[in-house]
């Protein structure tokens, strides 16, 4: 379990590291934080020659109120920041809710948003030691030709895990991608491929330099809720958001998203339809559940059963539904 040779470059500004993603291109893997590229390069899921270190680029760190715009969050701010942040807490209430649940305090300290947004998939046969891996005959993502988890298939169903993309989503979240042609923009529900291979879509010379949460969501209601094994430290199995526009008792605007299910985070479909509109009640929130339900694809690439995290995503998503209204 230790970490392979690779040569360390560490950029002082984005201008720096993007010149240096253009100049090594395919061959670099970025370090925010490290709490999940790290381990994973013990595992030697990854051995780049180069790991560029973002953790000098002091422009991408903090919360900055844009007035009249919403805020910007920079890719290296840590969890921590965000988790303890004011603004935050009041006017996006549902990704304080998402923060605080990822992993534990040590992590969120190292922990960066942008690393959270770029997370890797997981899956029980793919986040295991070279050893262990190999007496399985290795996986499709990675140094085999077979998916254990859907043998007759050529595709990856590992799940996509990270705690704040769903809320994110639910905020209506836009990124800030930096590469060699300049900046681009891009609503985060455009950012993540359904595919445990593939994941994102972020060109191999490309960094995510900020996170933007529109005006237009401040305020809403929120909140998240999490299945996970060990509930003090560790990746989300299902996880729900709902963010929810109330005006005098009614909602006016809603958003529903689901984690950790697919290997894609995802907006639950036409979750507003019933939801705007009314007054929440157990009775729509039920329905809010059975649509979160279908939209989840959970297969075994965890040790909770399929059957029991679409269970569980049917009454987290009801609970979140009425945790926001009320
Ligand atoms: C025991 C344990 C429990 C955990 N539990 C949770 C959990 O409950 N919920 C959860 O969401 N996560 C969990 N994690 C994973 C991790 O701690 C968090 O997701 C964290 O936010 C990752 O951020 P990081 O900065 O450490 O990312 P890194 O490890 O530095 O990077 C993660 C990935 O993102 C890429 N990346 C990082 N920054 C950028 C950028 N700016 N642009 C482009 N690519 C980038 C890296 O190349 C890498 O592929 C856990 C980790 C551990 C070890
Ligand atoms: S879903 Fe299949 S291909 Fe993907 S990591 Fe798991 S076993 Fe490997």
């Amino acid at each position: 379990m230790s970490l392979p040779s690779f040569q360390l470059l560490r950029p002082k500004t984005l201008d720096e590291a993007v010149a240096l993603m253009a100049k090594h291109g395919g061959e670099v893997k970025i370090v925010a934080g490290g709490t999940d590229l790290l381990p994973s390069m013990k595992q030697k899921l990854f051995t780049p020659p180069y790991v560029l270190d973002l953790g000098g680029v002091r422009e991408l760190r903090g919360i900055r109120n844009l007035p009249g715009d919403g805020i910007e969050i920079g890719a290296l701010t840590t969890l921590s920041t965000v988790e303890h942040s004011a603004l935050v807490r009041k006017d996006y209430p549902v990704l304080y809710q998402a923060v605080k649940t990822v992993a534990s305090p040590v992590l969120r300290n190292m922990g960066t948003i942008g690393g959270n947004v770029c997370l890797d998939t997981r899956c029980l046969w793919y986040n295991q030691s070279l050893l262990w891996r190999k007496s399985c005959g290795f996986c499709l993502k990675k140094d085999g030709d077979l998916c254990h988890v859907a043998p007759g298939g050529k595709f990856c169903w590992a799940a996509f895990s990270g705690d704040t993309p769903p809320a994110l989503l639910c905020l209506g979240a836009e990124l800030e991608i930096a590469g060699p042609n300049g900046l681009r923009c891009t609503p985060l529900s455009e950012f993540y491929v359904n595919d445990g291979m593939v994941r994102l879509h972020l060109a191999a010379n490309e960094i995510v330099t900020r996170v933007f949460l529109p005006e237009a969501s401040a305020g809403w209601r929120g909140s998240y809720q999490k299945l996970r094994v060990r509930g003090s430290i560790d990746y989300p199995l299902a996880g729900v958001a709902v963010a929810l526009k109330m005006k005098s008792g009614r909602v006016e605007n809603a958003r529903v998203a689901i984690t950790a299910l697919n290997p894609a985070p995802f907006l639950v479909k036409d979750a507003d339809a019933h939801l705007v509109g009314a007054v929440p009640s157990e009775e729509i929130a039920e329905r809010i559940g059975e649509l979160a339900a279908r939209t989840a694809k959970p297969l075994t690439t965890s040790a909770l059963t399929p059957e029991y995290r679409r269970e569980m995503v049917r009454v987290f998503a009801k609970r979140a539904v009425m945790a926001a209204a009320n």
